[in-house]
Order: C-alpha cells, then structure tokens, then sequence
C-alpha cells in the first residue's frame, strides 16, 4: 500500500503493484504495525509507546512437556524475563518470553538470543527452547494510544488504533468497537462525545487531518494522505 487519497465521495488505496481500489470506508484493522495508520494518521513514532519489554513467542509439539504444563498457563517466578506456558487445543503448547530491555530495537537474530537469555530459568525451559524455531514471533511490548481513531473515510480498529498490548490488559479479549457514534452521512463520520485519550502532540495537529465539514473539498478531489512508511516491523500475533 503505497497511498490513501480522499475525496468528498470515496477514498482511493494505490495498492504495491501499482493497483488502485476506491471504496465509502477504508478500515484499518492490520494490527499494531498499521500501514494504513502511518498513510492517513502520521509515522509509527506518533503513537507507540514502547513499554520496555520485548516478547518472543512459538507454538511447538511435545508430549511430554505438553503432560507436565496441564491444563493450566504456567509462568516462571523470575524476574527481568520470564517464560509462560500453556496448551493449545490441538495439544500444540504455545512458549512466551517475555523479558526486559530498554533498547526497543529487535536484536538481528531473535531465536538465538532466546536460547542464550532464558536457558538458566529452569523447569521446561531449557527443553522448550529446543524447540523455537527461526521464524518465532518477535517483537516489542508496545502499546498504541492515539487522540482519535478516524479521519475523513478511514477509521482504524483493534490493535492498529488503540494496542493495549499483552502485558497490559491483552488484546483480543479487550477489544471493542472505537467509542465512537458512528453516525454517517454522505461525508462524515462523527465523534462521540466521550473524550479521547491525551497525544504526546496534544489535539492541535490533529485539526490538520480531520475532514470536517470546513475542510470539504470539492467533489472528485482527491487528498492525498502519505507514502508508505519504509518498514512495517514483525507482525502482531
Ligand atoms: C505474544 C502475544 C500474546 C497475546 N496473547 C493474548 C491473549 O492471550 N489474549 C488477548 O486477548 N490478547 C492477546 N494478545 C493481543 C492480541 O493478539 C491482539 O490484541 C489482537 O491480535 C489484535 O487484533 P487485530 O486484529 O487488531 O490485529 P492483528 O491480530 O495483529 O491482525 C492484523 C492483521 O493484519 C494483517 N496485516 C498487517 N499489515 C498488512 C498489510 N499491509 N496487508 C495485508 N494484511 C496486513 C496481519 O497479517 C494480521 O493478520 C497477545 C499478543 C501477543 C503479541
């Protein structure tokens, strides 16, 4: 996704390949690392906060590891990085390390740094670090706040408009709809009256962006919204 151009009566998305769809509403629900979030709202750095942690997770099959976790989440008492297991449905056990480091930046190799920093922690650890593989999840604790989730035709859903991230509440059990009243006409989409949470840039940027009633443009004019951002970073799970 290369843009997202707004006029009065659609919204255009230019896709990589150069295609361009055109639909009423274009809904961002493509996670904590949104691309549309950095085309109509503004770059990454507006809205995450990094929490100071970074987690690394895989699911893996191991009968025997898979007895001793139960039918239970179990979590190491250990400080700075700890590992939490628990057992999938298809008897899969999912491993989830969580640990400490002020440097937001993903290490080069996530896997090997797992195996060096949780192999003293104990328990299973050590025989389900075995079994991460190179592809694992990987990624910062971060959470996304933003002063408003929807601007002319786009609106932002889930972890792409307001991660919580999972240490601080989840995610996919939290999630809602924006509280927003989503009272639409031909050209806008407005706000509730319930207040948003505060913008490390305060509300004044915010102005720039909105297409309100005083930023019309005629119909058929297009605006465009940004260039993709130059890396999207892992994925959320
Ligand atoms: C390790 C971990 C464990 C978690 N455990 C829990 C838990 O136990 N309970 C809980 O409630 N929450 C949990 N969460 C949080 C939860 O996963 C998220 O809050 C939730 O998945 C957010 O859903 P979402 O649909 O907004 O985003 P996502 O689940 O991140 O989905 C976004 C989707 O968009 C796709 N996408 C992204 N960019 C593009 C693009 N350019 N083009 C096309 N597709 C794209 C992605 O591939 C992905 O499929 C956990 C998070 C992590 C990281």
């Amino acid at each position: 996704m290369t843009t997202v151009l707004e006029s009065l009566d659609s919204v255009a998305v230019t896709l990589d390949d150069g295609q361009v769809l055109e639909a009423d509403l274009l809904i961002g629900a493509d996670g904590v690392h949104s691309a549309i979030r950095a085309l109509a709202f503004g770059p990454e750095e507006d809205f995450l906060h990094y929490l100071g942690f970074h987690v690394g997770a895989y699911s893996f099959r191991d009968a025997g590891l898979a007895a001793l976790v139960g039918n239970r989440i179990a979590v190491t008492d250990t400080r700075n990085e700890a590992m939490f297991f628990y057992r999938l449905r298809d008897g899969r056990i999912t491993a989830m390390a969580v640990h400490r480091t002020k440097n937001p930046e993903i290490p080069a190799d996530p896997q090997a740094l797992l195996r060096s920093r949780y192999r003293n922690l104990g328990w299973i650890c050590p025989a389900a670090l075995q079994h991460c593989p190179d592809d694992l999840y990987y990624d910062q604790v971060a959470q996304i706040r933003m002063p408003r989730w929807h601007t002319g035709r786009v609106i932002l859903l889930g972890d792409a408009a307001a991660a919580v991230s999972l240490l601080a509440g989840q995610g996919a059990s939290s999630a809602w709809p924006p509280p927003l009243s989503w009272r639409t006409n031909s050209t806008s989409i407005r706000e509730s009256a319930r207040p948003s949470p505060p913008s490390k840039h305060g509300s004044g940027r915010w102005s720039q962006n909105t297409s309100g009633p005083g930023s019309r443009r005629p119909a058929g004019s297009f605006r465009q919204r940004g260039v993709a951002p130059s890396s999207a970073g892992t994925s959320s799970a």
